[in-house]
């Protein structure tokens, strides 16, 4: 097994930071690059080591992790002449980085990447995640890795010290195809349990019996038990905290739209998963695209949007 230890991690906004501190935590050496100074100067505090820039961060390391908002970020970051990848690829000539995007890209992008880094002679993989950011700030996070079995066996330990499911999903490209089925359904049972809540208060009833009720009953899923979008129902849910540092709506939005696309290139009817997309289209257009997707609820519960 390859001992990869010096770790360039780039994108260390909600889901980034506290996936870089778990390494830093764990003992690997991280260098992290983010475009927020803010961010930066959070990170330097913590004792990780900060850089000017990607390939700053990147131009020493065994490894190299993203997590950056969308394709067009991973595609600016990685592709290209002046891209980190044939950047790293002239300055390092051999013993090359492995790479492993976790953002949540499409398919399509994550089949770009890995062509681009696989014709530089680089190991690439496609490594989103699940668990929110509860999820990474525990290192419970759940990755569906697409690339290489090979590649993904060098990199178990720096996944795992961040998560506590590691998936195989298949060739480059099927951890994105696997994550874009998963936000799609996520969206899906979001918006039913905020609507389920939203109509149960409205007779009156205490939010978290309902909800105690719904989670031991046939009505379960996540975003009930895990993530549930009514204020004060769990401690830790980003409802209780203002709908602040979770999963933002604008992020939601661009996932399903993602979904949207697979569903239109693949020739499968998505009729829920096209509504969610309309529903948080019109959400962030209300002004609520930095705010936790949990704040869906705003829209069905009005006593709450208050
Ligand atoms: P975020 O916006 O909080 O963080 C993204 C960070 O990337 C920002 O700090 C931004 O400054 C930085 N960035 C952008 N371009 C960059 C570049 N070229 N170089 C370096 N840094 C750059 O987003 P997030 O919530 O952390 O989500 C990141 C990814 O993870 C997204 O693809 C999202 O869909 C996915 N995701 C998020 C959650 C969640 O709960 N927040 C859960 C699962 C997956």
């Amino acid at each position: 097994m390859d001992d990869l230890k010096q770790i360039a991690f780039l994108g260390i906004g909600n889901m980034g930071y506290p996936m870089a501190l778990n390494l830093h935590k764990k003992g690997f050496h991280v260098t992290v690059f983010d475009l927020s100074a803010d961010s930066l100067s959070r990170a330097k505090a913590e004792g990780m080591a900060t850089a000017a820039d990607a390939f700053t961060a990147a131009k020493d390391a065994d490894v190299v992790i993203s997590m950056l908002p969308a394709a067009k970020h991973a595609e600016g970051l990685y592709l290209g002449p002046d891209g980190l990848l044939a950047r790293l690829k002239a300055h390092r000539k051999d013993k090359l980085p492995k790479v492993a995007d976790c953002s949540t890209t499409s398919p399509d992008c994550a089949i770009k990447l890995a062509a681009a880094a696989k014709a530089l002679g680089m190991d690439f993989l496609d490594a989103p995640v699940s668990g929110g950011t509860a999820g990474a700030a525990a290192g419970t996070l759940t990755f569906m890795v697409g690339g290489s079995e090979s590649t993904l066996a060098s990199f178990r330990p720096i996944l795992e010290a961040m998560g506590k499911n590691l998936f195989y999903a298949g060739t480059a490209g099927f951890g994105q195809v696997a994550k874009v089925c998963n936000n799609m359904l996520l969206a899906i049972h979001m918006i039913g349990t905020s609507e389920a809540l939203a109509l149960g208060t409205k007779f009156g009833m205490d939010p978290k019996v309902l909800s105690e009720i719904m989670s031991k009953a046939s009505g379960n899923n996540w975003s009930l038990q895990v993530y549930n979008p009514y204020p004060g129902v769990q401690e830790t849910s980003a409802a209780t905290r203002g709908y602040t540092g979770g999963f933002a709506s604008a992020l939601m939005k661009k996932d399903l739209g993602l979904a949207e696309d697979a569903a239109r290139t693949q020739g499968v009817q998505t009729p829920l998963g096209n509504l969610a997309l309309q529903i948080y289209t019109d959400h962030c257009a209300q002004g609520f695209d930095g705010k936790d997707f949990s704040s869906v609820i705003q829209r069905f519960a009005k006593e709450l949007s208050k």
